[in-house]
């Protein structure tokens, strides 16, 4: 069993849903029907409080897909790759591929969630207040406004200016436009996401440590998401500037060792890996270049069957592996990495495989650059 089950796909993007979601929807349905409605609307049936909490704990969790799906639609409509949608514990994940070619692209794919998550919150609210005024009272209009409220909390807490949050992208996307430099406007966002991490963590330990408010223990959770997130982001980002000015001929390794697609997992585990020490190889069909086979791919297929399964079978496909020319920046290539070869490239010259590029190679020539540049200002 995965970490996470799929609900299917809209407009062609697949929505997993982390299983602790179920968790999030339990305890908020718990607290909905066992604090917040008998508290709204008073003397009502509890199966009454139990289906509202429930159901009202759902609506939630789609708010969330329609804020992640606003963020993906519009991503897709300036030119980005949408691989999945995840909702986890802490709201939804958009996985993206590619990098926002301007500042104005990158508010509207970042200003679009929070304002689907306003508009959201702003239509509970009114359906609440038009039911109140004509007169109807109890759990549904209990339940409207708590949505209507929830969706509004959400919209402000992610345009906090902190990456990874919306409002970290927006930051960056107004940084960019003012200094020019995309690079040093994410390092700056995400030691924004770094401090203002570290500012919930203090605070909420404070409250829960000297008020015993153990509310609090969720957000000193959020700000340790936030801090780890920003750091990874920030760490990416001085990555991508220092290989700014460095080709990726001079990190790739040349003519790397091919394997043929008819061999078999078991051929190219036993005979071909004790041989060569590298860790993936390209695939080659009739002379072409057909795909990327990695060790870590390769051994994931049962032993029972790689007797009878081909590197072909198992290889990422060429459409799917980050391809290279020898010339252009090393930086360039970070953001086109794949999982799917594990984030490794290709480089092709004038049409034939001229070299591979792995995260190794990566990490050894930034190694060499802090040697002579030091340490990133
Ligand atoms: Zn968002």
């Amino acid at each position: 069993m995965g970490q996470s089950f799929s609900l299917g796909r809209i407009a062609g993007i697949r929505i997993g849903v982390n299983w602790s979601v179920l968790l999030i929807v339990a305890l908020l349905a718990y607290g909905l029907a066992a604090g917040e409605f008998p508290a709204a609307a008073p003397r009502h049936p509890e199966a009454e409080y139990i289906v509202a909490g429930v159901l009202t704990a759902i609506a939630y969790i789609g708010s969330l897909l329609a804020h992640e799906l606003a963020h993906s639609l519009v991503a897709r409509r300036n030119g980005l790759e949408v691989e999945d949608i995840t909702l986890w514990l802490l709201g939804g994940v958009s996985r993206l591929q590619g990098e926002v070619r301007s500042p104005g692209a990158e508010i509207r794919v970042a200003g679009v969630g929070p304002l689907v998550s306003l508009i959201l919150g702003g239509a509970f609210w009114l359906v609440a207040w038009l039911l109140h005024a004509a007169g109807v009272r109890g759990v549904l209009v209990a339940a409207l406004a708590w949505l209507g409220g929830i969706n509004i909390i959400l919209a402000v807490f992610n345009v906090i200016p902190a990456a990874p949050l919306d409002g970290g992208r927006l930051l960056r996307a107004v940084l960019w436009r003012i200094t020019g430099d995309k690079l040093k406007a994410a390092v700056w966002s995400a030691r924004s996401g770094q401090v203002f991490g570290w500012i919930l963590v203090v605070l909420a330990a404070y409250l829960v440590l000297a008020r015993r408010d153990y509310n609090w223990i969720w957000f000193a959770l959020i700000g340790w998401f936030l801090i780890s997130a920003a750091t990874s982001e920030g760490q990416q980002a001085m990555l991508q500037s220092q290989l700014r000015t460095v080709p990726v001929r001079q990190i790739m390794t040349p003519d790397p060792v091919t394997v043929p697609a008819t061999s078999t997992v078991a051929q190219f585990l036993d005979e071909y890996l004790p041989r060569h020490r590298h860790s993936a190889f390209p695939v080659v069909a009739d002379g072409q270049t057909v795909g990327l086979v990695t060790v870590h791919r390769a051994s994931q297929v049962p032993a029972a069957e790689r007797g009878r399964t081909t590197l072909g079978d198992v290889a990422c496909p060429l459409s799917e592996v980050a391809r290279a020319a020898p010339d252009e920046p090393a930086a360039d290539l970070l953001p086109r990495l794949h999982a799917c070869s594990d984030n490794r490239a290709l480089v092709f010259a004038d049409g034939h495989l001229a070299g591979i590029v792995s995260p190794a190679d990566l990490s050894h020539a930034l190694e060499r650059l802090s040697r002579t540049r030091g340490p990133f200002g």
